[in-house]
């Protein structure tokens, strides 16, 4: 592979994050000359790392785990020893102490009457398809889980009625079958693909993406803003413009279809109507926290924030020694109804209330930050739209990819798996494990 000469270019990619790179690495073999343009000035995208003071955080919690064995050896490659498998540790906060997440796979740990109650509860035989995710619930976990955890879990994560969520998204909320609910209720039960995961020794989750991308032409800080698929040229903020013979991105599909020159606008309005939540990052450094897991969620709706992670217990060099690190998750749908700062003064309030900041901890550095596209949300009948824009794109010469570029939520292995898949022309896998529409809501 040749370096950018000039601004003609074999392949350009748009979007330095996991999608784009796996996108470089799968082509650049294929074409003489790559470049990469990034609107940021690092590489991860949403699965990048920013420093706050001398503490590193991600953007929300990232652990690597996959079904998919090349991803994981292709990792174990790039890292070389430089990442580490760790056990799974995660609780919730129910009526006045922690519990081991989620309920559905662990509930042996629960007070005795929410045993008793849930076990009562439980819906004989499969459950019949539903139409949305407050109808799964019930129908999959019964009434009482439904009501006291899934669907608390659900209204928070999607910051919307469950009754008005895609039927999809429900399954994030229980994570299990009657079945094993039952199992759970002797022993909690073990989760292969994900009760181990991998983090970095150093440098953040971002250090995965940075590994992938080593030798890889990338220009930061350049956002591309217009495209002529006509005259096969892309323009940046910056006022340059790049020729290019085939063109990839992984940028959010409404943003993308809104650049494209003779872009229907039907479809631009289509796709800049699809629903997403926002995620809010608090990140603390503090002098000391209480850490009853490596992260814990808190379902109750006056407490500020879902989720919140301590960094320095999965990598203690994201933190400097002697201290720790705590960062809250809140996610919401269009505006948030607070300000950055009252937001994270409560959510010191809360921290401490609920013990995980010592009232006798002090805070060294705070930061407030929002991921704007954190996780879609698709409607069965918004589905045909994105399909459309895809195949518009793809008949103009542009292929999409990446859980935004796609719109389909994908977790970090499954968007290089399904990049890899995409550009070599195979058919693509339907998520497994693989989605947060399917799987684990820790994605
Ligand atoms: C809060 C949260 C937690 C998650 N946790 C996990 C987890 O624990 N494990 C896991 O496997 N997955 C997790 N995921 C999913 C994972 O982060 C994503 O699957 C993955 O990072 C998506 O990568 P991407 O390349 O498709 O998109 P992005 O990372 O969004 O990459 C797109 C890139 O395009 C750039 N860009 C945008 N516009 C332009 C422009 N106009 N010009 C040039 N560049 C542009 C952006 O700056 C960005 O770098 C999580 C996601 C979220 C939101």
């Amino acid at each position: 592979m040749q370096a950018l000469v000039g601004a003609e270019v074999d392949l350009l990619v748009l979007g330095a994050g996991i999608a784009g790179v796996t996108a470089a690495r799968r082509l650049a073999g294929r074409c003489s000359r790559t470049l990469i343009l990034e609107a940021a000035d690092a590489v991860g995208g949403v699965a990048g790392t920013f420093a706050v003071g001398d503490f590193r955080f991600d953007y929300g919690l990232h652990c690597f785990f996959t079904a998919f064995p090349h991803i994981e050896k292709l990792l174990d490659e790039v890292m070389a020893g430089r990442h580490a498998r760790r056990p799974l540790t995660e609780k919730v906060w129910h009526r006045d102490a922690w519990y081991p997440y989620p309920v559905t796979r662990n509930l042996a740990a629960y007070p005795a009457d929410v045993i008793g109650k849930a076990l009562a509860d439980l819906p004989q035989g499969p459950p019949s398809p539903a139409g949305d995710a407050a109808a799964a619930s019930e129908a999959a976990v019964g009434s009482y889980l439904a009501h006291e955890f899934v669907l608390p879990q659900l209204r928070k994560y999607w910051n919307s009625d469950p009754a008005g969520l895609p039927a999809g998204v429900a399954r994030a909320g229980f994570m299990a079958t009657a079945d094993e609910i039952r199992a759970g209720a002797v022993q909690g039960l073990d989760d292969p693909p994900t009760r181990s995961w991998s983090y970095p020794a150093d440098g953040g989750f971002a250090t995965y993406v940075a590994g992938l991308a080593d030798g890889l032409p990338i220009r930061y800080a350049t956002s591309a803003t217009r495209i002529d698929p006509a005259a096969r040229t892309v323009r940046t903020a910056d006022g340059q413009r790049f020729h290019y013979r085939h063109l990839v991105s992984s940028i959010p599909l409404p943003r993308l279809l809104a650049m494209v020159d003779g872009a229907p606008p039907e479809l631009v309005d289509r796709t800049a109507a699809l629903t997403f939540t926002s995620v809010r990052l608090v990140s603390l450094g503090v002098t000391a926290a209480d850490t009853p897991a490596s992260w814990v969620y808190d379902l109750d709706p006056r407490v500020p924030w879902f989720r919140a992670t301590f960094p320095g217990e999965y990598s203690p060099g994201s933190v400097p020694p002697g201290s720790a690190a705590i960062q809250t998750e809140s996610y919401f749908v269009g505006t948030p109804t607070t300000g950055d700062d009252q937001h994270a003064d409560e959510v010191v309030t809360s921290l401490r209330r609920r013990g995980l900041l010592p009232d006798s901890a002090s805070v060294i550095c705070r930061d407030v930050r929002t991921v704007t596209c954190a996780s879609t949300i698709l409607h069965p009948a918004e589905a045909p739209a994105v399909q459309t824009a895809i195949d518009w794109l793809s008949s103009q010469d542009i292929t999409t990819v990446g859980r935004y570029g796609r719109w389909d939520n994908a977790k970090f292995d499954v968007v290089m798996a399904r990049t890899e898949q995409l550009l070599d022309g195979r058919p693509v896998v339907t998520a497994e494990k693989g989605s947060e529409s399917d799987g684990a809501q820790r994605s």
